[in-house]
């Protein structure tokens, strides 16, 4: 197995995609926050079809976290990403630091309206967009590679940042890959550590719920009249629902009365101390 090159500076980074670049390979990115899960590595093996070589990054990125989210206690498991990064034959690990990313007097970010200000995570997060934004913007024009890739998972921040790759002409391609699920229907999110057991025999409720209320949609229910049991039903099983709606795919504009084509339903619920997102075509 060959060992993948760890990149932990700008400059080394820089450097391995020059190389590439001289001998003609096409380069694709995968943003990370490491605890790397199988929905990751689904991203890296669409980085391998659509590229020559990949890069994942993981970086746990300070300004996407509000002061009481949980930014000290999200899980680093820096050793064993490396070590499935290399099973899996990527390329390179971008590590940076926080001082690498954010140096003394950094006070640059990206200002964001349209899919970043839709009413759905940003109500809750209204911090989040901007951090994502900016450190995404930054790892793009740190590796400026050919594409890269985000899961469909975090459906509203793939839609920021297709807007903002557009908005500022970022030549990188981004693609989104679907979001791969545990064998029950939960979601695999690096936070799902989180869970007590009992939360995680309770979580792939919100899965099933969303899954039956999209039936009931696609079958001519109004969209309220089929949200409404979903959000009584995980409210019965403990879920505190920040919001679990139907929305216009492409533009996340709300939308109302019944089925159309490119609708998109989107939810978040606490249970106990961890915060689930989710969103399936409707
Ligand atoms: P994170 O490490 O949570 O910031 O996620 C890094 C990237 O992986 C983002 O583009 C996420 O949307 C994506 N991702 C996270 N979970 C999944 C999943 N279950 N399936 C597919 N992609 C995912």
């Amino acid at each position: 197995m060959t060992a993948i090159a760890l990149l932990p500076t700008v400059a080394a980074l820089r450097a391995q995609v020059r190389l590439w670049r001289q001998e003609g390979q096409s380069v694709a990115l995968v943003p990370t926050m490491g605890a790397l899960h199988a929905g990751h590595i689904s991203l890296v093996e669409m980085g391998k079809r659509r590229a020559d070589r990949v890069v994942a990054t993981i970086f746990v990125n300070p300004t996407q976290f509000a002061p009481t989210e949980d930014f000290s206690k999200y899980p680093r498991t820096l050793d064993a990403d490396v070590a499935r990064l290399t099973e899996i034959s990527a390329d390179a690990a971008f590590t940076p630091t926080a001082e690498d990313m954010y140096p003394e007097g950094f006070c640059t970010t990206v200002s964001l309206r349209g899919p970043a200000t839709a009413g759905l995570e940003d109500r809750f997060r209204p911090t989040h967009f901007q951090g994502v934004a900016t450190v995404v913007a930054k790892l793009l024009l740190q590796a400026l590679p050919d594409v890269a890739i985000f899961g469909q998972k975090d459906f509203q921040q793939l839609a920021v940042i297709r807007q903002m790759t557009a908005d500022l002409d970022i030549p990188v391609a981004i693609e989104g890959a679907p979001t791969v699920r545990e064998a029950d229907g939960l979601a695999m999110s690096s936070r799902n550590v989180y869970l007590s057991e009992e939360e995680r025999a309770v979580a792939p409720l919100l899965h099933r719920c969303m899954t039956k209320a999209a039936h009931r949609i696609r079958d001519g229910e109004a969209l309220e009249a089929a949200l409404s049991p979903a959000r009584g039903k995980l409210a019965g099983a403990g879920f505190e629902i920040d919001y679990l709606e139907v929305r216009d795919a492409m533009t996340l504009a709300t939308v109302e009365g019944r089925h159309r084509k490119g609708l998109r339903m989107l939810v978040a619920a606490r249970l106990g101390r961890t915060r689930l997102i989710d969103n399936i075509e409707v």
